[in-house]
């Protein structure tokens, strides 16, 4: 299994390879895509402990929602607006809100000082269980640099399909 330090140089030696793997999952049928990933996903994911990680937390800036932003500022005891204020980033091009600041001002050592309160973006990380994969292999490809879940379902992915990475 790939670890949370070595899933960078993983990637960077992989890049090409990876790319051929998914874009062979591209010309395959959604619930085939769908199947591999659920099928190779859940056992990474019970043998990986995200608390020694924490790599998304660190490098990624998570999307936030109208929901998202009253139950974080309702966590730190602020008003939306000083939340904002504080913590927001706005990207007009995709009308979407972040967490502005890298790593997350709410990761206390490896953990989420507000777990039960972080974004949904943060919960369904890496995303790799939700249907309909196939048509976000692009995003699949740029976690594979980041998170070793997604690394390493891919390796088990790419040897079931026949292009193994190393
Ligand atoms: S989801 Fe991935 S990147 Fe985030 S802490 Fe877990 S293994 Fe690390
Ligand atoms: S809100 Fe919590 S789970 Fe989300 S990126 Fe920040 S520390 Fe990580």
């Amino acid at each position: 299994m790939i670890g949370p330090e070595e899933v960078e140089f993983f990637y960077n030696a992989n890049q090409d390879r990876i790319r051929k793997v998914l874009e062979s999952l591209k010309r395959e049928r959604s619930h085939k895509v769908d199947y591999l990933f659920s099928k190779h996903y859940l056992p990474v994911k019970s043998s990986t402990d995200c608390s020694i990680c924490a790599r998304c937390c660190k490098l990624l800036e998570a999307g936030l929602d109208q929901e998202d932003i009253g139950l974080l500022s309702n966590s730190c005891l602020m008003e939306p607006k000083t939340f904002i204020g504080s913590y927001v980033g706005f990207e007009s091009s995709t009308n979407t809100s972040y967490i502005k600041n890298k790593p997350c001002p709410f990761l206390s050592g490896n953990l989420c000082a507000h777990y039960l309160s972080r974004p949904k973006a943060c919960a369904d990380y890496p995303g790799l269980e939700r249907p309909d994969i196939k048509y976000r292999l692009r995003s699949v490809q740029n976690n594979a640099a980041v998170c070793p879940i997604v690394a390493n379902t891919l390796i088990r992915i790419a040897q079931e399909i026949g292009l193994p990475l190393d």
